[in-house]
């Protein structure tokens, strides 16, 4: 699937609209979800043009990989996400990709979610 840039976070990152940023750095972005899933939900982007996690995964370089993944875990230091927060830590990651991932907005992100239990991995789904 070819990167199309005029989705919503090619958007925020041309600052072309708002956003509230809670870590920046050379290659990476994030910000609070607009319609949070939980008490915390941070989105993570690559700065780059990538349509999903295996397209980065596979295609950015060395330096935004390890950019983006360092920036995660500041990120979840930052905001006391973290399992050695004890019974008031842990938290999950996510990333949807294509049809069946239901990703809405083809950049990839990764959704940090925390502050609260967070219930099952999937809540609605059969095997099938
Ligand atoms: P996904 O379904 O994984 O593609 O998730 C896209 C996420 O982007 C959803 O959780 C939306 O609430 C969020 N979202 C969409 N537009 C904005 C925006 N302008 N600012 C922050 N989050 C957004």
């Amino acid at each position: 699937m070819a990167y199309d840039s005029s989705n919503v976070f090619a958007k925020i990152l041309r600052g072309e609209i708002p956003n509230k940023t809670v870590y920046e750095s050379e290659h990476t972005l994030a910000f609070y979800d607009i319609m949070p899933q939980a008490p915390i939900h941070v989105l993570v982007i690559p700065k780059g043009a990538y349509v999903d996690f295996a397209d980065f995964s596979a295609n950015a370089p060395n330096i935004e990989i390890i950019d983006f993944y360092r920036s995660c875990a500041k990120i979840c230091t930052e905001l006391k996400l973290t399992s050695s927060n004890g019974s008031k830590g842990g938290f999950r990651a996510i990333t949807n990709s294509g049809a069946y991932g239901l990703q809405e907005v083809p950049h990839y992100h990764l959704h940090l979610l925390g502050g609260r239990v967070l219930g099952p991995l999937l809540c609605h789904h059969t095997t099938e």
